[in-house]
């Protein structure tokens, strides 16, 4: 959940979504409950798409916390690296 990264679209959305499963959208992406595209940042805004709000809620957060001390940012490297390997393992990595 970066500027710049993947995000994912929905067929009939007209959000699209950071790889973070606080929204309930990606939840059900990441779990597999859900179709969705994986596209840049960029084009999903270009197709005219706009940052769904529970992701521009968690993104807000996370910028937050960023700006806190260092402890705060090895929490979020921490848990980062959590969904990752989450995603990794829904999708059968
Ligand atoms: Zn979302």
């Amino acid at each position: 959940m970066h500027h710049g990264d993947e995000v994912f679209i929905t067929k009939s959305g007209k959000y699209y979504h950071y790889f973070d499963d606080d929204c309930p959208t990606s939840s059900s992406i990441l779990k597999g409950k859900k179709d969705a595209q994986k596209v840049k940042e960029e084009e999903a805004k270009e197709m005219g798409l706009t940052l769904c709000k529970h992701c521009a809620k968690e993104y807000e957060e996370d910028m937050k916390e960023r700006q806190g001390c260092a402890g705060a940012s090895v929490l979020f490297i921490g848990a980062a690296v959590a969904s990752v390997e989450f995603f990794a393992y829904v999708i059968g990595l």
